[in-house]
């Protein structure tokens, strides 16, 4: 079997390490970070119209949208410091 190239090499390591941060954000409680409220509104179709939160954690670095009236949205204890556009 011919020797695998530096770039297939590097591409393993690259998809390793994203499996290892995957794990680790998976774990993490997300304790700190920040939230940036979203709205996309005044489309032509009301159903159309969406405000949403972004969520970045301090920590593991992970970031995630969450509908905010979704009634599964919650940061009940205010971790996420607010930030503006
Ligand atoms: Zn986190």
């Amino acid at each position: 079997m011919a020797k695998k190239s530096k770039a297939i090499r590097i591409t393993e390591e690259i998809d390793r390490l994203y499996d290892e941060l995957e794990k680790y954000q998976e774990k993490c409680k997300h304790k700190s970070g920040t939230k940036l409220y979203t709205a996309d509104t005044g489309n032509w179709c009301k159903q159309d119209d969406s405000h949403t939160v972004r969520f970045e954690c301090d920590i593991c670095l992970k970031i995630w949208t969450v509908d905010s009236d979704n009634p599964a949205y919650t940061d009940p204890e205010n971790k996420f410091r607010e930030i503006k556009k």
